[in-house]
């Protein structure tokens, strides 16, 4: 299964215009294999096409990958590249199911599928002097970059996650022993659960990736409950609730 056209440029709308003028950097990726985390989370495997030969790593990292919809038109889609071996140019993607082109492809992608990808916009240094600790808020979405701020050895982290499915609280958190972690199901108030969890937070750095409200309710929470100033906040809406499914 093959996705996109492979012209890039071509196919994408105006996003894909857009990116082309920036002089954003495009790529093939080809699937290498599949793994069912859970009824609701695949991890897929691939090499990047030359992605991660001249590109440093940082944490965080992502792609833009286009999904076509049902009707045949591409749309782009962030998603964060997990154990990355830049030597040999691989890397896994982890797949958070719901009903959308990106989650149905990733269903469906077997060992040799090709999609088309981007790199463009991603961009995160762990700030210098090292934070005292760390405070991050997201979802099942923002699970694979929140792993890789732990991986890559953050202060101690004061995690809070929404879940949606009952399992999703199994899924493969890179905690360490001193992380304290919160998961709260969706609907049930996670920022709520932050804010009643709050701290003097002189010194630690906030990162945030959930849905678009749910990010900028915590970030607002984070501010003016936890102290923390905007400087030491990193946040990014990665997906909108009630959007039209593509
Ligand atoms: C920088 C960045 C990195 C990201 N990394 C990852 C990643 O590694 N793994 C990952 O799974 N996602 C990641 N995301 C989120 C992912 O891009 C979005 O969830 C995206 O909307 C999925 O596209 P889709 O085509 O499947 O669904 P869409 O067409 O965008 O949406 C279809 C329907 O599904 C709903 N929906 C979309 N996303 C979710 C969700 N996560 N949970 C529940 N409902 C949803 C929408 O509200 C809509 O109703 C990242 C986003 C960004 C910006």
């Amino acid at each position: 299964m093959t996705n996109g056209d492979g012209q890039p440029g071509r196919s994408r709308g105006w996003q894909g215009a857009v990116l082309k003028m920036l002089g954003a950097d495009d790529y093939q990726f080809t699937v290498t294999g599949t793994e069912r985390i859970s009824e609701h989370y695949i991890r897929i495997g691939f090499t990047g096409g030359g992605l991660l030969t001249a590109r440093p790593l940082h944490p965080t990292m992502w792609v833009r990958m286009w999904f076509s919809d049902r009707a045949g038109k591409l749309h782009q889609r962030g998603y964060t590249l997990v154990d990355a071996d830049p030597a040999a140019d691989t890397f896994f993607i982890e797949f958070a199911i719901h009903d959308g082109s990106a989650a149905r492809w990733a269903q469906q992608a077997a060992p040799g599928d090709t999609i088309a990808a981007t790199f463009m916009g991603s961009k995160f240094a762990l700030p210098e002097p090292a934070p005292k600790g760390w405070i991050l808020v997201g979802d099942t979405a923002s699970l694979p970059a929140i792993n890789s701020l732990l991986d890559a050895g953050v202060a101690t982290a004061h995690v809070f996650l929404e879940y949606q499915h009952d399992d999703d609280t199994d899924l493969p958190l890179r905690s360490r022993e001193a992380d304290v972690v919160h998961w709260v199901r969706r609907g049930e108030g996670i920022v709520d659960t932050l804010r009643a969890n709050k701290f003097d937070a002189d010194g630690h750095f906030g990162w945030v990736a959930a849905d678009t409200k749910i990010t900028r309710s915590a970030v607002r929470v984070l501010r003016s409950d936890f102290g923390i100033d905007r400087g030491s906040i990193k946040s990014q809406a990665y997906w909108m609730a009630n959007a039209k499914p593509s």
